[in-house]
């Protein structure tokens, strides 16, 4: 989107616009009107405007991705109409490679605004070279002539199909041993979740052990724990982190990485009670922290989309919303 959606509170109720009609308001009168009851605008801290940030990516900036894009523009993007989905797989430069009528596309521009999954980890040089090698004998394969665009396949025709196709592809010639490049993509390990220590290193733990990341992280939800001036406990994190992630239970060689039962999940939870426990707190179940951090946040990727929809039909989008209390600071907005 290359408008940004904001969100402010007026009259008891949260209104959600484009920036650019606010901008467009306040040129046109040099004042600026509530939608809602039409009151003059005049904001405390609280209330002042704010930015809800685009759960979309530019495609061509995320090398070997699956990338949902629509040809109508990312509103369209919906789980209610598939029909207007548009799917492409970007090489390692970004460049989106896709099937339609004409034939296969190798687009370099026309995917700035999509959902982008990454199927390759950043830090596995070797397989990026050898997926855009692979990716354009692919993609010349007289099965994705234009004539056949419509042909019955296995794994659907149209653009679909193509892209499925080719990761399955990769999938069968990978090396047996090697099989992490698509684990966030089969549906069995959706989540990956880490935890940054105080200068963004996320730490996260895998089938080799307790891995510490500087890249591969920036597309991700991050639930804040510490605030901001907490500074003893801030001063202690890196420690604790460090402390905690030797320890042998996180060693693939004591014990072994399990899906279900010791994950990445475990780790994460792990590490967040054994903090709360150092601050006398009491643990939290994981059921309790799915609830109450990780949910809230998926749903918000879907009610963005919700309310940009409203936006584009209606200017604006308004909601019934209780006085905000004044010492409430500290909790999250809303949204
Ligand atoms: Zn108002």
């Amino acid at each position: 989107m290359d408008r940004t959606l904001i969100q402010f509170y007026h009259c008891n109720k949260d209104i959600y616009c484009f920036s650019d009609y606010f901008e467009h308001l306040e040129y046109k009168s040099g004042l600026l009107y509530c939608p809602a009851c039409f009151g003059r605008l005049k904001f405390n801290l609280l209330e002042a405007p704010v930015s809800i940030p685009c759960p979309f990516t530019n495609g061509h900036n995320v090398p070997c991705a699956f990338n949902i894009g629509s040809m109508l523009g990312p509103l369209h993007i919906s789980e209610d109409d598939y029909s207007e989905l548009h799917i492409g797989i970007t090489d390692s430069k970004g460049l989106v490679y896709n099937y339609t009528l004409a034939g296969i596309r190798r687009d370099a521009c026309g995917w700035e605004q999509c959902i982008s999954v990454p199927l390759v980890q950043p830090d596995r040089n070797g397989l990026k070279e050898q997926w855009d090698r692979e990716l354009e004998k692919f993609s010349s394969l007289d099965s994705w002539a234009p004539q056949r665009f419509y042909e019955e396949r296995k794994f659907g025709s149209s653009c679909y199909g193509f892209a499925l196709s080719f990761i399955n592809h990769v999938r069968a010639i990978e090396a047996p041993s090697e099989h992490t490049f698509l684990r966030d993509f089969d549906g069995e390990s959706d989540l990956h979740t880490g935890i940054t220590d105080t200068k963004g290193v996320v730490y996260n733990y895998t089938k080799t052990g307790v891995q510490k990341d500087t890249l591969g992280w920036e597309k991700c939800i991050s639930v804040p724990l510490v605030q901001p001036d907490m500074y003893s406990l801030i001063d202690q994190w890196d420690q604790y982190l460090e402390k905690f992630s030797s320890a042998q239970t996180w060693d693939p060689q004591c014990q072994r990485f399990d899906e279900e039962k010791h994950n990445c999940y475990n780790y994460t939870l792990a590490f967040i009670n054994c903090v709360l426990a150092t601050q006398d707190k009491r643990a939290l179940s994981k059921d309790e922290f799915t609830q109450n951090f990780v949910v809230p946040r998926i749903k918000r990727a879907s009610k963005y989309r919700m309310l940009c929809e409203e936006i584009s039909r209606n200017y604006f989008y308004i909601v019934d919303s209780p006085p905000k209390e004044p010492e409430d600071g500290n909790s999250e907005r809303s949204f």
